[in-house]
Order: structure tokens, then sequence, then C-alpha cells
């Protein structure tokens, strides 16, 4: 089966890699408070189905998880390893210093 780098586009001959991205909404497990003892659960329960109701099925689903899956050549997979967040690079060096005379 033939391969091609969903990055570069190229054929990829030999090693191909597999770059998968999921974003999830973290779930900071249940802890059960005084203050959750005493909410009224009916009217929260009610607002979350009326919410669900109002945006579309796949917007909710992306807020809670999205996820992407690519194909790469080694070259383009060593590149996106070095920088997965796609970050800037700062140049580190002398910081020019322009003087402005007063008139
Ligand atoms: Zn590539």
């Amino acid at each position: 089966m033939e391969y091609i780098c969903e990055l570069c586009g190229r054929k990829i001959v030999r090693s191909r890699y597999l770059v998968r991205i999921a974003s999830y909404a973290p779930y900071d497990g249940l802890e059960i408070g005084l203050l959750d003892l005493t909410r009224n659960f009916e009217k929260e329960i009610k607002n979350l189905l009326k919410k669900i109701q109002n945006k579309r099925g796949k917007k909710m689903e992306k807020d809670i998880c999205v996820g992407f899956e690519f194909i790469l050549c080694k070259k383009c997979r060593d590149n996106y390893i070095k920088n997965p967040l796609g970050k800037k690079r700062v140049k580190r060096g002398r910081k020019r210093i322009s003087r402005k005379r007063n008139p």
C-alpha cells in the first residue's frame, strides 16, 4: 500500500509515522462537599438539557473531545516532535537599539 505524507505531500518510501492528537476537557474527579448536598439538581439538570438542546450535538461534542490522526514521513515527523505546539521560536541575540535624537 502506498502512503502519502499528509504534511509535505510526498510519497512515503520507508518509515511512516502516525501522529494522534486528542484534546479533552479534563475530568477532575468526583468531590462531594456540603455545597453539593444542598444544590438543586433538578434545576441544574433542566438547565443542562436546555443548553444541549440549544447547542447542536456536534458542537457540544467538540467542546468535550476532539481528535486528529495524521500519517507523516520521517522528516515531517522529526520536525513535528521538535515543536508540537507550533510555537514561534524566539531569536536570541543582540537587541538592536535605535536611538532617536531629540530635535
Ligand atoms: Zn512529509
